[in-house]
């Protein structure tokens, strides 16, 4: 097979990885890995460094081969070769210890990712509040709240608007420290090691501005914390701005010391929920765009749809049908990306509707009373809409398989379990059945 293949194979397996491993494993050892050329039985992977080729076939070797089982429908054995003629461009996050503690870092250095901009960050009900204070705090620093602290889970926008923040002063010729949590952490264990706090001190002190990003992962280590806790006050005391991210709000960090805590909500608590379907689809919309290639509004919808949790997973998804329409040199039609999706999970329901909200939803879609629904009635579309009401009761009400019984005149449990297979399978194979089961489930939720 020639290279352009094996390039389009290990495009599909990062796809499928990415959604794999966690966040930080990803960006440490997969992202700068390419696909060089496969060779009968292998594929040749190329990788930054030695470390990474040694890390990778020793420790992700099974799952690399599984998923590229998954991916291309037959063994390909990994092989690891170093190609990087950049050598400097893995230092970041191979370097154990940080023993930079040079005075304030700009641009590049600053660490700050040019992608993140206000401009491309799509703001909806789930992250309004925290938008508009990044931009308020950027533009104002130290005016306006002082410290801005935002929080939310995984993969919600959080970094983007701290590094959003960051490019704008930079912009305005501010001097910018972004760090995480775990940098801090290091650069504080190599101050001390080098016997070089005050330049640490100085780098963070100079600063018109400090970006602390993931904070939470400080928590429990008393030293960098009480330097923290300093480093907080003195630039708070001379008015120059702090922005903290954390997965959590002020009130659930327990393990941070009181005085920290409260002072964290000294100035705005902003937090980012879980994207709502509008900002998803924006989001996928705009993404779609970049990647210049041409997808129809019905896929984009379906990814939307089907990711709903996290707006990094929404990317990878995005990619992954990409990847696999490219792969199978297919149109991207809603078939396939429902197929390149199917493993993904989708997220958990907020709030969950009760039993009986789902049975007359899906009677009334059907147009059929309610007691058909539960009775006894075995034409076909009475039991299609049974099926699919016992089916979303099991996917979204969180009651057992005996209770949802219960509800239909006290049908035994295997029968429950039996239609909600059938649904599933039905789904899995017919994507225009799973698009209209999938717009009926934004109805119920949004009623
Ligand atoms: P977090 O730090 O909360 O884990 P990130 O800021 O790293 O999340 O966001 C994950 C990915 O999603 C990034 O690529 C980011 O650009 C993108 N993203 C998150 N929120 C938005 C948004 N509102 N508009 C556009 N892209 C977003
Ligand atoms: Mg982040």
């Amino acid at each position: 097979m020639e290279s352009r293949s094996a390039l389009k194979i290990w495009e599909a397996a990062l796809g499928e990885l990415e959604l794999q491993v966690s966040k930080p494993n990803y960006r440490t050892w997969l992202i700068k890995t390419s696909g060089l050329e496969c060779q009968d039985d292998k594929i040749i992977i190329g990788v930054p460094n030695t470390f990474v080729a040694e890390y990778l076939d020793k420790n992700q070797r099974s799952l690399i081969e599984r998923t590229l089982i998954h991916v291309c429908a037959h063994s390909l054995k990994p092989v690891f070769r170093v190609n990087n003629p950049n050598k400097d461009a893995f230092r970041e996050n191979s370097l154990p210890i940080e023993t930079d503690t040079s005075p304030i870092l700009t641009g590049q250095k600053a660490r700050l990712n040019p992608r993140y901009t206000f401009d491309n960050f799509v703001v909806g009900d789930c992250n309004r509040l925290a938008f508009t204070a990044a931009l308020e705090s950027a533009r104002q620093p130290g005016q306006v709240y002082n410290p801005l602290f935002i929080f939310g889970g995984v993969g919600v926008g959080k970094t983007h608007l701290l590094q959003a923040i960051g490019q704008q002063a930079l912009t305005d010729q501010r001097k910018v420290v972004y760090v995480n949590g775990e940098r801090f952490t290091s650069e504080f264990v190599g101050a001390i090691r080098n016997q070089q706090m005050d330049l640490f001190r100085n780098k963070y002190r100079g600063a018109d501005m400090v970006l602390m990003d993931d904070i939470q992962f400080i928590s429990g280590k008393e030293q960098t914390e009480e330097c923290f806790f300093h480093t907080f006050n003195e630039l708070y005391n001379s008015g120059h701005q702090i922005v903290i991210a954390s997965d959590q709000s002020p009130n659930k960090m327990t393990s941070f010391s009181q005085r920290l805590r409260s002072r964290f909500q000294w100035g705005l608590t902003a937090d980012i929920k879980t994207p709502d379907l509008a900002t998803r689809r924006t989001i996928v919309k705009n993404k779609a765009q970049h990647t210049g290639y041409e997808i129809e509004p019905d896929v984009l919808d379906l990814i939307a749809k089907q990711i709903s949790d996290n707006i990094r997973e929404l990317e990878g998804g995005l990619n992954r049908v990409i990847a696999f329409a490219k792969l199978l040199r297919s149109t991207l039609t809603p078939e396939l990306a429902a197929k390149a999706l199917q493993d993904i999970r989708t997220a958990p329901q907020l709030s969950s509707p009760q039993p009986e909200q789902i049975i007359s939803a899906v009677a009334n879609y059907f147009q059929l009373p309610p007691e058909q629904l539960t009775g006894r009635k075995r034409d076909k579309a009475t039991a299609l809409a049974r099926n699919l009401a016992m089916y979303l009761l099991h996917q979204e009400s969180g009651i057992s398989l005996t209770e949802i019984g219960r509800e239909f005149d006290g049908r035994n449990p295997s029968t429950v379990s039996h239609a909600c297979e059938k649904i599933a399978a039905d789904m899995q194979c017919d994507p225009t059945l799973n698009r209209r089961i999938c717009n009926f489930k934004e109805t119920l939720f949004e009623s």
